[in-house]
């Protein structure tokens, strides 16, 4: 079997659980150098000893995206480690749940820190590096709720439709670079997120969480929750050299939920 990512340096975002970890377990089989991103160090280094990814193959840098020097040097020690970097994957987010008048502005604040700044900084802190490969990608893990409107997730979906925009910027802005820049648009996806989501969404609702994931999944019309492999494998394609035509796009795989 053909290795999509053989040699190819991958930076990735909250690595350490849910969908980012899976990313990692599926680019490093594609044959990718992984640089793993996440808060906790410790969850990166267990996670890489349990999955068995090849240590030499993988560095782990454990910081807050919201700390733009924090970025600029993850993204200086990352080339000094493999020589390039190909593929920034910007996937490390957080989610809220409340009525919009229960909102303080601290929690926009945090979820455009995270789920927007984070990719903002990472961007500008690979930005001259990825110049240097011949197939630079940028992948940012939006949402549906970047693409819809939500009742009780105006934050949330505040940020991932700014993360829709800036990708759209991006592609344009970056062409002449020849980095391609495009979103994944998840819709629910079986990971400890979907899990506070049903918690706290459930709660804004008023409902129960059972009844909230029964409306949830009545939504989708393949009638389940995505499993992380399915973003996974999106990821994988947009990363290799199968996608170099695509720029400026966000791709939903949430089940047939939204089309736009
Ligand atoms: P999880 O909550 O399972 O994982 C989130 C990851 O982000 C963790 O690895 C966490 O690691 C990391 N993270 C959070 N804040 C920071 C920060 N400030 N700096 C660095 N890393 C951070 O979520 P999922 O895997 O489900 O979600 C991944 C992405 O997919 C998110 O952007 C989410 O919005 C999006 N998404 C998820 C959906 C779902 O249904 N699950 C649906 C649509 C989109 P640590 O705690 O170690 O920092």
């Amino acid at each position: 079997m053909s290795m999509r990512l053989q040699n190819k340096v991958a930076i990735i975002t909250g690595a350490s659980q849910g969908i980012g970890q899976n990313m990692a377990i599926h680019f490093a089989n594609e044959g990718a150098k992984l640089c793993l991103i996440s808060r906790r160090e410790e969850a990166l280094k267990e996670m890489v000893l349990e999955l068995k990814l090849p240590q030499g193959k993988v560095l782990v840098l454990p910081l807050d995206v919201t700390d733009q020097s924090a970025c600029d040097q993850a993204a200086r020690a990352c080339f000094a480690h493999f020589g390039g970097i190909d593929i920034l994957v910007n996937n490390a987010g957080i989610y809220r749940s409340k009525p919009f008048m229960d909102h303080c502005t601290n929690d926009f604040k945090q979820l455009m820190d995270v789920n927007v700044y984070g990719a903002v900084h990472m961007v500008q802190a690979c930005f001259e590096f990825l110049q240097k490969s011949s197939s630079a990608r940028i992948i940012n893990m939006a949402s549906t709720a970047g693409k819809w409107g939500s009742k009780n997730q105006s934050a949330y979906n505040t940020s991932k439709h700014a993360l829709v925009g800036l990708t759209r910027c991006l592609a344009l802005e970056f062409a002449t670079h020849a980095i391609t820049v495009n979103a994944i648009c998840p819709g629910f996806v079986q990971t400890a997120m979907l899990e506070e989501l049903k918690s706290m969404a459930s709660h804004s609702a008023g409902v129960s969480e059972d009844e909230f994931y029964l409306a949830a999944l009545a939504r989708i019309p393949l009638g389940r929750v995505m499993k992380p492999q399915e973003i996974s494998s999106m990821a994988v394609y947009l990363a290799s050299a199968e996608s170099s035509g695509i720029t400026g796009q966000s791709i939903h795989v949430d089940g047939g939920m939204v089309f736009s």
